[in-house]
């Protein structure tokens, strides 16, 4: 068994899905399950769509929907037949209306909540997997639709739910057995979860390869793979700048790593559950054909930076506690209000009485600046980005972190985050240096080491 996830952002054409369509044929004999996200800009039109209906823009709302709806026809009619197309718009015609009474519900409210963002997003999710389904019957492959409802149940932490895992468990193997001793194919949306009441949550944007790392869990597959628009991990964001390398190997901490300081390939909840089990996680392109990979185990053979990493729109707090007078600091308080933030912090990091604290920007809000100032005084810098090179050991040896200061030479204000990992170095610099920084240490770890063999 293996389990095949496709992104939906490498779904934007007829002859993407012929690729895909193919690449799953090739895999036939090992049993696959598939895990679709939504199609191209789907999820982003939907929380656009909820966003447009709180502000009472409803005839905006409603076209967006529109448009939506009609990209998954296009689709429908140039690769279904009429009874399947009539298949997938009986149900699809079910979602639209919902869609449209959330829509006028959302313009009444004039307010959007995690929970109603989760309800949005997940018709992405339920109409990708759904119209996927009848294109792989269409093409002769046995594919079985099986909706989260039957197995994913989530806390109802809406927009970052969490798996009931033992629940999870049991009915992923109750499910997928069976069609799979069928000798079908099951498939099924990702990201998206229910709550046992019946609510749809989310488990975070771009989570569909969290999804496929559970379900390959709890089934004991041999690998997963997750194919992706680029062809694997590369040793910097092809976005930022374009003479980046395949990287083809990675330790599952080294994969963590990368992902918690930003790198957007892999959602970074995917390396959990395989941490214990060991099976390997293979990233590849459905787009370029054969494609380049990257093979992450738990294996640590090479040490070394493997890959650069940039987080843009990160603002750095700092906050300096005050000295008692006899010298003690009282961290501990505000030790306690950090750890119970509800939102993402990428890294926190003390010495002394001096605390740092990285956030995305969007969450450093005046509320949360003003709770840091019960605590000392408070400097908040915005227009950050951090900068980090990720490999295991780096962290231990003192050589990676001379030529990283090296390459911060110039930049006027910056911070030099490191210590606390063993695979990671990382700076906070102004957005407006970053890539230069990301390119120099580019050169500096990857081309001149190359370049001289
Ligand atoms: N469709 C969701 C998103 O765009 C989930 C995913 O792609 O993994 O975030
Ligand atoms: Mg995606």
């Amino acid at each position: 068994m293996i389990v095949m996830k496709f992104g939906g952002t490498s779904i934007k054409s007829t002859d993407d899905i012929h690729r895909i369509i193919n690449i799953i044929r090739q895999h036939r004999d090992e049993m696959p399950v598939v895990v679709i996200s939504a199609f191209s800009q789907v999820t982003n039109r939907l929380e656009k769509i909820a966003a447009l209906s709180a502000m009472k823009q409803t005839d905006s709302a409603h076209n967006t929907a529109r448009e939506l709806f009609e990209q998954h026809e296009q689709f429908a009619d140039a690769l279904l037949s009429p009874q399947r197309k009539k298949n997938f718009l009986d149900e699809a015609n079910v979602y639209k209306e919902q869609l449209q009474q959330l829509i006028d519900g959302l313009s009444l409210v004039g307010e959007v909540t995690a929970r109603t963002i989760d309800q949005f997003s997940s018709y992405g999710e339920r109409l990708g997997s759904l119209l996927f389904t009848l294109i792989m019957q269409e093409s002769d492959l046995p594919a079985e639709l099986i909706g989260v409802e039957k197995y994913l149940y989530t806390s109802g932490e809406y927009s970052r739910a969490v798996p009931l895992f033992d629940e999870v468990q049991n009915s992923i193997q109750k499910t997928f057995q069976p069609v799979l001793s069928n000798r079908c194919i099951p498939v099924t949306p990702g990201f998206i979860g229910i709550t046992k009441r019946g609510i749809w949550t989310t488990m975070g944007r771009e989570s569909s390869d969290y999804t496929a790392s559970l379900i390959g869990t709890y089934l004991a597959v041999k690998e997963e793979q997750l194919w992706k628009e680029v062809e694997g991990i590369r040793t910097a964001d092809p976005v930022i700048f374009n003479s980046t390398m395949p990287v083809e190997k990675l330790s599952y901490r080294e994969a963590l790593e990368l992902a918690n300081l930003g790198a957007k390939v892999l959602h970074s909840r995917t390396i959990l559950p395989v941490i214990e089990t060991g099976i390997p996680i293979r990233v590849l392109s459905s787009r370029v054909q054969p494609s380049g990979q990257t093979f992450i185990t738990a294996d640590t053979e090479d040490t070394g930076v493997k890959s650069i990493t940039c987080k843009k729109d990160i603002d750095l707090i700092r906050i300096s506690v005050p000295y008692h007078a006899n010298g003690d600091i009282q961290l501990a308080h505000l030790n306690q209000f950090i750890r119970t933030l509800p939102v993402g912090i990428h890294l926190t990091l003390q010495v002394g009485s001096e605390t740092v604290v990285l956030i995305d920007s969007k969450n450093a809000t005046d509320d949360l600046i003003d709770s840091l100032k019960r605590y000392g005084s408070v400097e908040h810098i915005t227009g950050t980005a951090l900068v980090g090179i990720v490999g295991e050991d780096i962290g231990r040896i003192p050589d990676y972190g001379i030529k990283f200061v090296e390459a911060l030479k110039g930049i006027q204000k910056g911070v030099l985050l490191s210590g606390a990992s063993p695979r990671s170095i990382c700076a906070v610099v102004p957005d407006s240096d970053s890539q230069n920084l990301v390119e120099k240490l580019h050169r500096e770890y990857f081309v001149s080491h190359h370049a001289t063999g």
